[in-house]
């Protein structure tokens, strides 16, 4: 039987061979926001449709790099697709947790742990081996960066 983490391998190849919401989006109206990642040669540019209810109606992906940062973005795009932004930040600040980054919070954030909590992370957990390899967590997070950076655009 396979182990947890052969299941986490799978998960970050399907993403990595089958990226999900691959592609761009007419800017302006979309948002977007370009990423690097030095150590490693990641580049993530993300496009955020966002309807007049604060809500991402769609989300598109582009960009090359290793399995690990192409991946978070597959499954980064597929999570936070037609949810309120709200939500979106607070899963991004779920999943920085999980790469076992401190979010700056200010107080504004600590009233929304409640939230962060009832958030699902669904296939990211299968990122969290990522923690193991502290130079990878810049792989892993450069999508979520770059979602905050497309949200604040
Ligand atoms: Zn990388």
């Amino acid at each position: 039987m396979p182990g947890l983490e052969d299941l986490y391998r799978e998960i970050i190849l399907d993403h990595y061979r089958s990226p999900r919401n691959r592609g761009e989006l007419p800017v302006p109206p979309a948002r977007h926001a370009e990423g690097h990642n030095p150590l490693c040669g990641d580049e993530i540019t993300v496009f955020l449709d966002v309807d007049d209810a604060d809500v991402v109606t769609d989300v598109r992906v582009s960009g090359q790099g290793c399995s690990i940062s192409q991946s978070s973005a597959s499954m980064m795009s597929a999570a936070i697709k037609g949810k309120p932004v709200p939500e979106v930040r607070a899963l991004v600040r779920k999943f920085k947790g999980l790469m076992s980054i401190e979010s700056d919070g200010d107080d504004a954030d600590v009233a929304d742990v409640a939230d962060v909590a009832d958030v699902s992370l669904g296939d990211l957990e299968a990122l969290q081996g990522v923690v193991k390899f502290p130079v990878r967590i810049k792989c892993a997070t450069l999508a979520w960066n770059t979602l905050t950076e497309a949200l604040d655009a």
